[in-house]
């Protein structure tokens, strides 16, 4: 007998003939022999319904009530699927995230697990209990309901995997799997049968929202092996794991990430430690900074370019323009109307001319390049938004076809 952790995302449990399929394959598991724990989100759209339904009444509302509000959603889904089950005649008990024992940082809307007490689950399923549980929340050590950031479902099914030592941990969603770019964007996008954490690290982290990226870190870290496949048709997925069988692709697929911003703070004095003093402003506010740009000094003066999550861009730039006296920069410039599109890949470490084969993309395609940044395993430029989509297939088919 295994221990099964299988989570459903928004889409797969978006009406009532979803969640009837989930409660299929759900039950099928079990009835197999299996011990079963499934985590669950919020029925399709429902979580950005309630944040548009927070910022009707007030868009400054504190975290802790936009988490109040949020965890709703999954508290409906885990109890109409516990419903579906019990209608197929199987045992089952749906649980909140701290009925489940979600032990969570206080960082509201982005909150850490901090552990999880597994005695609840464990007691439901010494009892034969399917267990349902509500994915992407979780209780600080005050009682205050948190929530984990967008997609943190997937976060909460790798969390219990590792806490309960499952045998498999399967992530169905509305695709089959982990492709080589998006295949909702790009036509001739490739299922991918495995892939590494790091690569899918990068890829979550770029853009690819298929499995969020604190998920994966989890996975890699615990050493899960995760099953990314589709509660709508019955095709093998994609398998993320440690080591791969392939041989290292040279790239093994292409991200766009459009939550992102440019900032340039211009005439800078040209002298040593006012990176560090301005980058110390934003650290001291959490905002994390991406891809960096300085141009070389004129005249004693220069310009620093960063990106920065769009959903931080004014509150860097209120930071920055109160300091930029301080600083005797001249102007602080924002762009929110930019994307940035990356290619991952173990195989470039290897292999010379990769960068290049993405800019030559680039430049058949038309596209310029504001800024570009680089590690071992992937290459992200800074473009237009505009030309988002564009640049993703042209990169995609100069990579693939
Ligand atoms: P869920 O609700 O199941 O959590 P998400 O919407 O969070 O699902 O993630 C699945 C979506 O991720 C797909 O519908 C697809 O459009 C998108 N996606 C982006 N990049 C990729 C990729 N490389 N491979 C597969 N899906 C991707
Ligand atoms: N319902 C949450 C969201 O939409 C969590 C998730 O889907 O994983 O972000
Ligand atoms: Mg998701």
């Amino acid at each position: 007998m295994s221990l099964i952790v299988q989570k459903f995302g928004g889409s797969s449990v978006a009406n009532a003939e979803r969640v009837m399929n989930v409660a299929s394959i759900v039950t099928d598991t079990y009835a197999k022999g299996n011990d079963v724990v499934v985590v669950v989100s919020a029925q399709g759209d429902t979580t950005d319904d309630l944040i548009e339904k927070a910022n009707e009444i007030n868009p400054r509302a504190s975290k802790r009530e936009k988490d109040m509000l949020l965890a709703a959603g999954e508290q409906i889904s885990i109890s109409l699927l516990a419903m579906a089950i019990e209608k197929m005649g199987f045992p089952v008990v749906s649980l909140l995230g701290w009925q489940a024992g979600f032990q969570t940082t206080a960082a509201h809307t982005s909150a850490r697990i901090k552990n999880i007490d597994t005695l609840r689950i464990s007691r439901e399923i010494d009892k034969k209990n399917i267990v349902v549980v509500a994915g992407f929340q979780g209780i600080t050590k005050f009682g205050d309901i948190t929530t984990l950031g967008r997609g943190g479902s997937d976060t909460s099914a790798v969390a219990i995997a590792a806490a309960m030592h499952a045998d498999l941990c399967q992530i169905y969603t509305d695709v089959e799997g982990v492709y080589t770019a998006d295949p909702r964007k790009v036509e001739n996008a490739t299922k991918l049968p495995e892939i590494s954490y790091d690569e899918m690290l990068e890829l979550a982290t770029l853009g690819a929202q298929v499995l969020n990226n604190r998920s994966v870190e989890m996975a890699k870290k615990y050493n899960i092996e995760l099953e990314v496949l589709s509660s709508m048709t019955k095709a093998p997925g994609t398998i993320v794991k440690e080591k791969t069988k392939m041989e290292k692709m040279l790239i093994s697929g292409v991200a766009k990430d459009t939550d992102v911003a440019r900032i340039s703070v211009t005439g800078i004095p040209d002298l040593p430690g006012l990176a560090f003093k301005m980058f110390s402003k934003l650290s001291a506010k959490d905002i994390n900074i991406d891809i960096i740009l300085q141009s070389i000094g004129h005249d004693g003066k220069k310009d620093i370019s960063f990106t920065v999550p769009k959903s931080r861009g004014n509150e860097a730039v209120e930071c920055l323009t109160d300091y930029m006296t301080n600083l005797g920069a001249k102007e602080v410039l924002y762009d929110d109307k930019v994307a940035k599109i990356s290619i991952v890949g173990a195989g470039m470490e290897s292999h010379a001319g990769v960068a290049t084969k993405m800019f030559e993309a680039l430049y058949d395609a038309q596209v310029n390049i504001q800024m570009i940044s680089t590690s071992e395993i992937k290459v992200s430029v800074l473009i237009d938004t505009v030309d988002a989509d564009k640049a993703v297939k042209a990169i995609h088919s100069k990579f693939f076809d």
